[in-house]
């Protein structure tokens, strides 16, 4: 069974514990990882702690080590796609894209510029606006996009000048660690150190003395603990938490054209992307032939073990996630919906869940009103689209959206009115490097990304000095 390590001050460590990683597609353990203990986490922290005023001296410097991280990333080392197939359950494919698209968003950010805004510079004083690092960051990531959302963190936070102690989900450690042990001869050590565990030692991290600042990224409940635990010591925090996205097909645009669009931002990675399509509202006119269409590409669409080729969606996954979904449908079940193609479990191992359209839904049902992070799509009849518009807002969350029609003048007015950190026009889940991703309401604070999400790692110290 393959066994990984922890970078701690640029070092292996294999830990003195370790626990098991499931592969979703067959519900076996396939790997161990370490299971951090207390006096490694400390070792982690004490190691950013002394990193850091060397880190934080020479900004190109960084960037010169951030580009060498990227070009390591540019050519994985073979199996890193198959391991995060295992651990997480996407298809190959999609897995080898998770990780270019690492390599693209750490490219990128590697080139950003930290601004020195001059204010005033005469005889009288000068005045400049500078950016700060803020120390040690704890970073802490979820499983559906395990290597993407961890150098989201990485790259940025690296570039301002903090060291850093990242924690995956216990459910996809893996890559994390492969991650680590990727980029350890090249970063400086204490400058990156990736640790495994579960959700204990997330709290461990919010709670410890030395980060100044927790870049976190998981569900809204999980969110709201690493509030409460970062505000004793006032520590900063970056929160990327849930989402319940509404689209909005408005009553001019046709099937045909957004159909697939809808269904693929619905069901790309099984469901379990923060920003997915969670619920639909379509006039009432277009409702038949849209559940109609939603349902043969739900049947079309080819599930399985993400290893096995031209599988296009595999298992929820983790098994509480199973649970969830199914316990979510059957609830829609029993509160009348129609379930239109799919709605249950794939009979076998794994945590394999068919593809699921439900009709005879509205707001008021846990399936539309939750966020159900799995591949079981609600759609919903609506007659005037400014109350279409009201009930996707009627929600804590506020991730992102979508309005879809012919007329993209028309859809932006309405997508401007959905109250999302990103507002989508016949299109779903487009997102770059450049662009600050974050949620409004519950679904988070603060941007990850672009420039933006760069200065979230520092903090503004102003430079006056007078002259006269
Ligand atoms: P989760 O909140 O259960 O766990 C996320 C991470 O937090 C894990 O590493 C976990 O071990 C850790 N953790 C758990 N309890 C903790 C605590 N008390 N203190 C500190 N850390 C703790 O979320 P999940 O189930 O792994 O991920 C799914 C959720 O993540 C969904 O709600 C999804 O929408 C959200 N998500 C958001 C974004 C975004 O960018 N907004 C991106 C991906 C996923």
């Amino acid at each position: 069974m393959p066994e990984f390590t922890m970078t701690i001050d640029g070092k292996a460590v294999k830990g003195s514990k370790s626990v098991g990683v499931i592969n979703p597609a067959t519900g076996k353990e396939f790997a161990r990882v370490p299971d951090c203990t207390t006096e490694e986490l400390n070792q982690a922290m004490a190691a950013a702690q002394k990193a850091f005023p060397a880190w934080s001296r020479d900004l190109e410097a960084r960037r010169k080590v951030l580009n060498e991280c990227a070009a390591a990333l540019q050519s994985p080392p073979e199996g890193l796609a198959r391991m995060l197939t295992q651990e997480q359950g996407k298809p190959l494919d999609k897995a080898g894209q998770e990780i270019m698209g690492s390599w693209y968003w750490l490219n990128y950010t590697a080139s950003l510029q930290i601004p020195v805004e001059v204010l005033q510079d005469n005889a009288q004083g000068h005045i400049e606006i500078r950016r700060k690092p803020l120390g040690v960051v704890a970073a802490i990531t979820p499983w559906n996009y395990p290597l993407m959302l961890g150098i989201w963190k990485i790259a940025p936070a690296l570039l301002a000048g903090n060291t850093i102690v990242i924690k995956p989900s216990p459910f996809t450690p893996i890559t994390t660690l492969m991650l680590g042990e990727i980029l350890r001869d090249i970063v400086p050590p204490g400058v990156l150190n990736v640790v495994s565990g579960g959700d204990a030692l997330g709290a461990a991290m919010t709670s410890h003395p030395i980060p100044r600042k927790i870049s976190f990224t998981g569900s809204v409940a999980t969110g709201k603990k690493v509030a409460a635990a970062a505000a004793p010591d006032l520590k900063r925090i970056t929160l990327e938490l849930g989402g319940n996205d509404p689209a909005i097909v408005l009553p001019d645009a046709s099937v045909d054209d957004v159909a697939t669009k809808i269904f693929w931002g619905a069901f790309e990675n099984c469901g379990q992307i923060c920003s997915a399509i969670k619920r639909v509202y379509v006039p009432q006119a277009m409702y038949a032939p849209m559940l109609e269409k939603l349902g043969e590409l739900a049947k079309g669409a080819k599930v399985g073990n993400g290893l096995d080729a031209g599988v296009q969606i595999g298992p929820l996954n983790n098994k509480p996630q199973y649970d969830r979904v199914t316990e979510l449908v059957e609830d829609a079940k029993q509160h009348g919906a129609k379930i239109v193609t799919g709605g249950k479990r794939r009979v076998g191992d794994g945590y394999f869940y068919e593809p699921t359209i439900v009709g005879g839904i509205s707001d008021g049902v846990r399936l539309v009103d939750e966020e159900q992070f799995g591949p079981a799509l609600p759609v919903i009849p609506y007659t005037d689209v400014d109350d279409a518009l009201r009930r996707a807002n009627a929600t804590h969350f506020g991730l992102s959206g979508s309005v879809w029609s012919k007329d993209p003048e028309r859809a932006a007015e309405v997508a401007g009115k959905l109250e999302c950190g990103s507002a989508w026009v016949n299109q779903h889940l487009a997102m770059g490097p450049n662009l600050p991703f974050g949620g409004a309401k519950w679904s988070g604070i603060g941007v990850e990304n672009g420039p933006w999400g760069l200065l979230g790692f520092t903090e503004i110290q102003v430079l006056n000095v007078a002259r006269s």
